[in-house]
C-alpha cells in the first residue's frame, strides 16, 4: 500500500483526502521511484480544487512533480537506487502523481538529480524553477543579454516570479518585479529585483505601443499584463510567455512585432525532450543562489495538502512550497 493524496470526484462533486492506495503493477518500461519530496504548483492547486479541469480521469493522486530514489525499474537507463527527478508530462493530471510516498512512471520522463543539488532543493525549484529556467534560456537564445536592458518579471511572488527574478539577478540582469503585492517589496529586492511595480500599472486597457521600457521580459500572467509588456519592449526584445495566473486572453496588437521587431516565445515546460530537459535542471544546480532558494520556499506536510489548493489560488502564498513525503 502506498500513503497517497487522492482525489476523487461523485455527483455531488469532487474532494481530496489522504488514503492508502494500491499502484498498478510495474508496465514495460516503467520505473519506481520512492518519493522523498514533492511539491505544491499553480497546476497541483488547480487540481486539487478543480477549479480548472486539469484532472483527466478519477481518482487521481495529484502530484505534478516529485524527487526520490529508484525502487525498482523496468527502464534500461535507471536501476534502483538512481536518484532522480520528474516534473510535467501529464504526471498529476494524467497519471497518477508526485504527492504519493511511490510513483509508477515512464523512464523517458525521468532526468538525474543533478550533482550538487538535494532532492528538497529540486523541488523547491520543480516545474516552477525549471520552467522559469526555460523563460531566461529563451530571452538569451533571442539574444537579449544584461548590455541590452532590463528585464520586467510579472507575477513576481509566485513560482516561476521568484526564481526568474533571481536566476536573472544571477546573471547580471536589472530586473524590474511586478507584483501585487506591495509588501513583499523587500522580499523581491533580496531576490535581486531593482525596481519594484504595482501590477495595476499593466493592467489597464493595452495600446498597441507604448514607451520603450525593457529589453525583455517573463511574463506568468497573460491577459492585459503581457499585452501591456509587448507594447513596451524595446525594438528588437523577447518576451517569455509561460502563464496565464490573470487571464488566458492576449487583447494585444501585432504592432511589437511588425514595428519593433518583438519576438514572443512560449514556453511549455511539460513535455521537453530529455536533451534540453537535463541541460536545463544542469544549468539550475550550477545558477540557483541555493541561499536566496531556501528564502523564497516553505514547507507543508503531506497530511495538509488537500486543503492547501484554496489558500494557494487565493495568492495568499508566497515563492515555493515544498512537501517533504519521506525525506529519509
Ligand atoms: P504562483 O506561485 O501561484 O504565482 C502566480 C503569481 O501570479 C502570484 O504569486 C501573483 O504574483 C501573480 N498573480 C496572481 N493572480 C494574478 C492576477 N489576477 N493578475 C496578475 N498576476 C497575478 O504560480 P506559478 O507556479 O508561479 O505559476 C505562474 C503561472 O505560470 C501559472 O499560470 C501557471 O499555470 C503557469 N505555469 C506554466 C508553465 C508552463 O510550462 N508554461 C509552468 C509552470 C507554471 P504577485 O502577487 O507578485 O503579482
Amino acid at each position: 500500500m502506498t500513503r497517497a493524496v487522492l482525489i476523487e470526484k461523485t455527483e455531488t462533486g469532487q474532494s481530496s483526502g489522504l488514503r492508502d492506495i494500491d499502484l498498478p503493477p510495474l508496465g514495460p518500461g516503467e520505473v519506481a521511484v520512492d518519493v522523498a519530496f514533492s511539491t505544491l504548483n499553480y497546476k497541483d492547486a488547480l487540481a486539487l480544487t478543480g477549479a480548472s479541469p486539469v484532472v483527466r480521469r478519477f481518482p487521481m493522486v495529484p502530484g505534478i512533480d516529485f524527487a526520490g530514489v529508484v525502487a525498482d525499474s523496468n527502464h534500461d537507463g535507471w536501476s534502483p537506487g538512481d536518484r532522480v527527478i520528474l516534473t510535467g508530462w501529464g504526471v498529476g493530471e494524467s497519471h497518477w502523481g508526485g504527492l504519493a510516498e511511490r510513483a509508477h512512471v515512464s523512464g523517458d520522463w525521468l532526468v538525474p538529480l543533478p550533482d550538487g543539488m538535494s532532492a528538497r532543493q529540486a523541488m523547491a525549484l520543480g516545474t516552477a524553477g525549471f520552467t522559469a529556467m526555460l523563460c531566461v534560456e529563451a530571452l538569451a537564445r533571442q539574444g537579449v543579454t544584461p548590455a541590452s536592458g532590463g528585464i520586467v518579471v510579472t507575477g513576481a511572488t509566485g513560482g516561476v516570479g521568484s526564481v526568474a527574478v533571481s536566476l536573472l539577478a544571477g546573471r547580471g540582469y536589472e530586473v524590474t518585479a511586478v507584483t501585487g503585492r506591495a509588501a513583499e517589496a523587500e522580499y523581491l529586492t533580496s531576490l535581486g529585483a531593482t525596481e519594484i511595480i504595482d501590477r495595476v500599472e499593466l493592467e489597464g486597457a493595452p495600446r498597441p505601443l507604448n514607451r520603450e521600457r525593457w529589453a525583455g521580459g517573463v511574463d506568468a500572467a497573460g491577459g492585459a499584463i503581457l499585452a501591456n509588456m509587448l507594447s513596451m519592449i524595446r525594438a528588437d526584445g523577447a518576451v517569455a510567455a509561460c502563464g496565464l495566473a490573470a487571464s488566458m486572453d492576449l487583447p494585444a496588437s501585432v504592432a511589437p512585432f511588425i514595428l519593433r521587431g518583438i519576438t514572443l516565445c512560449g514556453i511549455n515546460s511539460v513535455t521537453v525532450a530529455s536533451a534540453p530537459r537535463r541541460a536545463a535542471w544542469e544549468k539550475l544546480a550550477a545558477e540557483m543562489d541555493m541561499a536566496l532558494l531556501e528564502r523564497m520556499s516553505s514547507e507543508l506536510p503531506l497530511e495538509e495538502v488537500p486543503d492547501a489548493g484554496e489558500r494557494f489560488l487565493a495568492g495568499q502564498v508566497r515563492g515555493r512550497i515544498v512537501v517533504p513525503v519521506a525525506p529519509g
